[in-house]
């Protein structure tokens, strides 16, 4: 009793935190805060926070929850996230990402060939779009504060469920090509196209491969994609609301037939549209 009192006045003349020694004293010990997820999913870590961070990169919150996307390609491990409490207390925990294999798609007997052996000019016009699209959904240090909330709105009035092809590594007749950065969702030809959340369009243009996209930034480095649209009703700086049509659902660009491409981008991570989709508190919990 008198050395807990005798630690209490320690702590307060020299602000010493004594806890694990007292825990270890009383037979109890605290477990670290820990959150494991696959490669491109997202970790949470709710209430009270005002920065997260996740190893040397950082951001806000939204609505004072830290959010920790996971891009498909991030290496399996154990990382360092923390969190800057409105009290001020910074926080740590351990992210573990765990190896999410890629599922196989083999796309035979594509039916538009200029996409299996794309000739030297389209090869140019989509490096030329890459360029553009690249610095767009990548990683930046200062971004728009957040506009939306989770979940985020589904991207068609009646969204059937994903094809379950997000980071699905591919072969088009053959011959391997990137990874697909979003889930395609059966939505027939001609259906509206809808914006996930508040935001500004970043891009609404006609590119090779992803055919007619629009990408809106929602504010807080979170930016969602919608190819192959058979149209799109938006312009670049167009502020849109959620809900509101963008486009149309159509078949431009590298597909075998009509279907709703939607993607997310989150902080520069690629990650599953799936998961802003749900109720928040099915993401996983630091805890
Ligand atoms: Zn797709």
């Amino acid at each position: 009793m008198l050395t807990i009192r005798l630690m209490s006045l320690l702590t307060l003349l020299l602000n010493v935190p004594v806890g694990n020694a007292q825990n270890q004293k009383a037979g109890l010990s605290i477990a670290p805060k820990s959150v494991s997820v696959g490669q491109g999913e997202v970790a949470r870590w709710a209430g009270n926070c005002l920065r997260c961070s996740l190893e040397k990169r950082a951001w806000s919150p939204v609505n004072g929850t830290c959010y920790y996307p996971v891009d498909m390609d991030m290496k399996p491990g154990s990382y360092t996230i923390s969190r800057r409490t409105t009290g001020g207390k910074l926080e740590t925990a351990t992210l573990q990402v765990t190896l999410k294999a890629c599922t196989q798609e083999d796309l035979k007997n594509f039916p538009k060939k200029e996409y299996i052996n794309v000739a030297p000019q389209n090869q140019a016009r989509a490096a030329k779009e890459a360029a553009v699209v690249n610095p767009i959904i990548s990683y930046k240090t200062t971004v728009r504060p957040a506009v939306f909330d989770l979940p985020v709105g589904k991207p068609a009035h009646s969204l059937p469920k994903g094809e379950g092809n997000f980071g699905a590594c591919r072969t088009f007749d053959g011959q391997p090509r990137d990874r697909h950065t979003g889930q395609d969702y059966p939505v027939g030809m001609g259906e509206p196209v809808l914006s996930a959340g508040n935001g500004r369009v970043l891009l609404a243009a006609n590119h090779f491969y992803s055919g007619n996209s629009v990408y809106i930034d929602h504010g807080n480095g979170l930016i969602s994609e919608y190819f192959h649209l058979k149209s799109y009703s938006v312009k670049p700086n167009q502020t849109v609301t959620k809900g509101q049509k963008i486009g149309l659902v159509g078949e431009t660009g590298r597909v075998t037939g009509p279907h709703l491409h939607f993607g997310v981008r989150w902080h520069g991570a690629c990650i599953n549209p799936g998961f802003l989709l749900i109720d928040p508190s099915d993401i996983p919990q630091v805890k």
